[in-house]
């Protein structure tokens, strides 16, 4: 019997709705990795997808489970190079419980440009919030590129670009952060092509930005609330 089974079959089957999205290049590619926060007893765990298999062949037992200071509890094969950087979004934001890295196409365009995406669309900005920021670069699956992605996660945003490399989206489930980089790649699309004409692009206005993200706001509030309420009555 394999451990944490419904969260490793959760993260193979959005692993691989992002692969068959081309979201981890081509059907072959693995250029991306995908986590969730699991609350246990002794402490939180972190169930991540193995580093560098292509992830039609996966199955639910192929993905990692580790403790919060990186031990390895299952993993066989070795979990992504990029734990380190899931544990430090982990770390730093307690409302978000799923992490997905990828190098999904039009999101890449505005890691080179290195140019953050201002709030376009209501339905995108009420769910990622007000900017998608970039990330400065670092070595992939070093510890500095963990230390760039907790320098910028305080504007608790939902998506993030990272500069020369590609996506982060985050959210309360797997299921909110795949959808956030569904309209993360939707609005660097039309940003990008918008640009390209030439013409001015036009932005919300900030107090429809203030309007839109109040719901998002208060339910990463409401998520810290649970947390601090569990940790306090002793059970996490
Ligand atoms: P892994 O295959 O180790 O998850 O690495 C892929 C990646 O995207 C590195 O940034
Ligand atoms: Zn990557």
């Amino acid at each position: 019997m394999i451990q944490y089974r419904r969260h490793r079959e959760e993260v193979l089957t959005y692993s691989r709705m992002l692969s068959a999205d081309g979201y981890f290049g081509p059907a072959s590619g693995t250029g991306g990795n995908v986590s969730m926060r699991v609350e246990a007893e002794g402490g939180d765990l972190i169930v991540i997808t193995p580093s560098g298999k292509v992830y039609a062949e996966l199955s639910a037992a192929d993905i990692c489970v580790a403790r919060f200071d990186g031990s390895i509890i299952e993993g066989n094969p070795a979990p992504s190079i990029e734990t380190g950087m899931h544990l430090a979004v982990y770390r730093n934001r307690p409302d978000v419980n799923a992490v997905i890295h990828t190098h999904q196409p039009y999101a890449s365009i505005f890691a080179l440009i290195n140019q953050p995406i201002p709030p376009l669309f209501d339905e995108v900005t009420a769910k990622i919030g007000p900017v998608v920021e970039i990330i400065p670069h670092a070595l992939s699956g070093s510890v500095e590129l963990a230390e760039n992605v907790a320098s910028r996660l305080k504007n608790g945003c939902n998506c993030y670009i990272i500069q020369n490399h590609g996506a982060l989206a985050v959210g309360l489930t797997l299921q909110a952060a795949y959808k956030h980089s569904g309209l993360l790649e939707k609005t660097a699309q039309a940003y990008y092509q918008a640009l390209s004409t030439g013409k001015e692009v036009t932005v919300l206005p900030d107090y429809i930005v203030c309007l839109l993200t109040e719901q998002l706001k208060s339910e990463q509030q409401n998520e810290i609330a649970r947390k601090m309420q569990l940790s306090i009555s002793g059970k996490l």
